[in-house]
């Protein structure tokens, strides 16, 4: 079993749909830290096997919505200045030539993907700005309102809920034409249908797990699954415990998520989106709630995610099948959806 998840790792290509890195590293940045991605995420993405991962601009509450704009160009900023430190390492995946390039020269591809489009305001000519920066995602809401939707209101209390706005219909629009992938995780369910009604490409959920094995709004119902699937869109499973279960989340729970979305969709419409989040708050806190030294991750870390790989074996999924659920269900969404 060992060697054969060891070739598994080494072979296949790996997909992390969904890491806070530019999160992370501005805030170390402004700290006086440089080399992070090389010094900090790396070894762990070697050892993990992991060669594509994309990483989300999110925006902390506190500085929405006047410094939504300027963190998010923090937050890209410090990315380039990690690409000037370590370049040599990391490609900046924009679309699939870097991609490739970045599997043929065993490098670690980085895709960038909004977590909520509070920078863009209701500023719909800012999307062009950020797609010329690189962002190749639009995940339309963290779980919060903003111009463009509702988001689901996880951890939060509930208010009325809309679906897309003008604007957001405009941002899926604009979206799809420039060749930016949307992102339905952490929207709420009138916004995800509404996404579904005006969608012309495969949508993913980058990182959502499902509603039938753990009730919260953040995870997908059966019905957005089909639905989901139906676009030829991916969903990413998501590691963080409250998010795979109420109880009990461990590595079991997650893999029940796998085999729930291999019965409801098929196994050609999952993937990985961990949402690793431990390491990240070990130095940050996103929310008030969140107590530092806090552990949320039912994985520890990229470098073992081949604990997950026993767990799906040992319940007999395929060479062929992990094929797809750990990176080439994402890259095909990447390859249709980018330019
Ligand atoms: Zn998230």
């Amino acid at each position: 079993m060992k060697a054969r998840v060891k070739e598994i790792h080494k072979n296949f290509t790996i997909v992390d749909a969904h890491l806070d890195l530019l999160y992370d590293i501005e805030k170390k940045r402004k700290m006086g830290q440089n080399k992070i991605i090389e010094r900090e995420y790396l070894p762990e993405f070697r050892e993990g096997g992991v060669n594509i991962v994309v990483s989300s601009i999110y925006i902390d509450e506190d500085f929405i919505p006047e410094l939504a704009l300027r963190k998010a160009l923090d937050q890209i900023s410090a990315f380039y200045w990690e690409l000037e430190e370590s370049g040599d390492k990391i490609i900046f995946a924009k679309n699939v030539a870097d991609i490739d390039k970045a599997l043929k020269e065993d490098k670690i591809g980085i895709l960038l993907s909004f977590e909520g489009v509070e920078p863009l305001m209701n500023d719909i000519n800012l999307l062009k700005i950020f797609y010329e920066l690189g962002v190749r995602g639009v995940g339309l809401t963290w779980s919060r309102r903003n111009f463009a939707a509702d988001g689901c209101s996880f951890g939060h209390v509930k208010g009325k809920e809309n679906g897309l706005s003008d604007f957001g219909r405009q941002v899926v629009k604009k979206a799809q034409q420039l060749g930016m992938f949307i992102d339905v995780s952490h929207l709420n369910d009138a916004g995800f249908w509404d996404v579904m009604e005006i969608t012309t490409k495969p949508v993913i959920a980058s990182h959502s797990n499902c509603r039938a094995l753990n009730g919260i709004m953040r995870n997908l119902s059966n019905d957005q699954i089909r639905a989901l699937a139906k676009t030829g869109g991916v969903i990413g499973i998501n590691a963080v415990s409250t998010i795979v279960a109420e109880s009990n989340a461990d590595i079991k729970a997650l893999a029940n998520h796998v085999d729930h979305l291999r019965n409801v969709a098929g196994v050609e419409h999952i993937g990985l989106g961990f949402d690793f989040c431990d390491k990240i708050f070990k130095s940050n806190s996103f929310d008030k709630t969140t107590k530092l030294g806090d552990s949320y991750d039912v994985i520890n870390g990229h470098k073992n995610i081949y604990l997950l790989t026993q767990e799906l074996l040992s319940r007999g999924y395929t060479d062929d099948e992990l094929r797809l659920i750990y990176g080439e269900n994402f890259l095909k969404v990447f390859k249709s959806t980018l330019k």
